[in-house]
């Protein structure tokens, strides 16, 4: 799950890390209230939307007085941003966050990770901070520091904090104050299931202040539910609606942009099914596994979610009976199919157990199916009967 810049901001706060004063608004006309907050001159207005890259695209503003402000975020507010990871359909800007504005001197890059292969901690650190930090890792990545620390109650020590930091070149104070930032990143990560921290920028102001001027958090969906103040953030505004659909019905879906419908049990199974559907030249219109044990009013709801993407010319279901029975999967499919009058080809391919008795309930329903004797026949089916 994801949260926006200003609650992760205020988590940095309430950890002892250093950022800015800042307000939160939904409408221009919550300015005049809650400005008398922030004490400089100078302002930023952001955009609050779940993607970075908001500086390029028009999504952050340096507002040099206050007159200008209202203006501004009347302007910004409905606006539609596009970044490199919005998606082409963009992100519609719903709130702002307004800042104190910082003078700059040095912009650095920082974060904290759950390295999956390694089973550690990753922090890296880089002077290139800023906008541009795609353009560094590719093109010059030994300017990027990484440091992979073992998993310990008490965080980095010493010695592995002063590694991280070196390469930012610190005065005296602001070693202090990044060496506690280090501590206050790895204890966020353990105490809040987060599994991405990313400060980018992480600025030295002209008054040789450290702070942390952008944040983003990622936080592990598994852990959310013992997070309840944390999935208190969560702004379904941000989010697919298929995808909040699914979650209601605890199914693992993810929505792509071809035109093949694939409903699949085993996120492995899932995968090999996407990939030989590219194989025959087309595209997975979605991720879905519908898991182990599932009912037929899952399989029946993973259904309809699949048909309410406008963009799918044809099914395919890939199962394999292990746990999930075919005659339940065969029930659940038939029951949604008469419901929402299917009209795209739908490709069954069966395997394991109650294969039989499921195949059955599909030959006996009336729809227009067809069958497949393997993966690959199934593929080549719904390539063929979509063309
Ligand atoms: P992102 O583009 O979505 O990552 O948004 P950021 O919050 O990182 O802001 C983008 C850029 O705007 C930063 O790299 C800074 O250069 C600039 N910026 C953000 N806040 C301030 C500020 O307080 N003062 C100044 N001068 N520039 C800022
Ligand atoms: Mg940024």
């Amino acid at each position: 799950m994801n949260i926006h810049e200003h609650q992760a901001k205020e988590i940095l706060k309430e950890f002892g890390a250093p950022v800015s004063n800042g307000i939160v608004i939904y409408n221009s006309e919550e300015i005049n209230k809650k400005i008398t907050k922030l004490k400089s001159k100078e302002f930023v207005l952001k955009a609050q939307i779940h993607a970075g890259g908001r500086g390029k695209a028009g999504g952050v503003k340096l507002i040099k007085n206050i007159e200008n402000l209202k203006k501004e975020a009347e302007q910004m507010l409905g606006k539609v941003l596009f970044t490199h990871q919005t998606g082409p359909e963009g992100k519609k800007v719903k709130r702002l966050y307004i800042e104190e504005a910082s003078d700059i001197s040095k912009e650095f890059y920082l974060s904290c990770l759950i390295d999956r292969a390694s089973s550690k901690i990753a922090f890296i650190s880089s002077v290139e901070g800023g906008m541009d930090i795609e353009k560094v890792a590719s093109k010059t990545p030994e300017k990027i520091l990484t440091n992979k620390i073992d998993l310990k109650i008490d965080g980095p020590n010493e010695t592995e904090i002063q590694r991280i930091i070196s390469v930012f070149n610190l005065n005296t104070d602001q070693k202090k104050t990044a060496s506690k930032l280090i501590k206050a990143l790895y204890e966020i990560l353990i105490k809040k299931d987060a599994s991405l921290i990313e400060i980018n920028p992480l600025i030295i102001t002209k008054t040789h202040k450290l702070i942390c001027l952008d944040a983003k958090m990622n936080f592990d969906d598994n852990a959310i539910f013992r997070r309840p103040e944390i999935l208190k953030l969560r702004d379904l505004n941000e989010e697919e609606p298929a995808e909040i659909e699914a979650s209601k019905h605890d199914l693992a879906y993810i929505k792509l942009n071809g035109s093949i419908g694939c409903m699949v049990n085993g996120a492995g199974l899932a995968m090999a099914t996407m990939d030989i559907i590219k194989l025959y030249g087309k595209e997975p219109a979605n991720f879905l596994d519908v898991g182990g044990g599932a009912t037929k009013e899952k399989v029946a709801a993973a259904f309809k979610l699949i048909l309410s993407d406008e963009n799918v010319k044809g099914i395919l279901i890939n199962i394999f009976g292990g746990i999930m029975r075919c005659d339940v999967l065969a029930q659940g499919v038939v029951d949604a199919a008469k419901e929402i009058n299917l009209s795209v080809p739908l490709v069954v391919r069966l395997a394991g157990t109650n294969f039989k008795e499921g195949k059955k309930i599909l030959d006996e329903s009336n729809l227009k199916i067809l069958s497949a004797s393997d993966l690959n026949d199934a593929a080549k089916k719904i390539v063929e009967a979509i063309k």
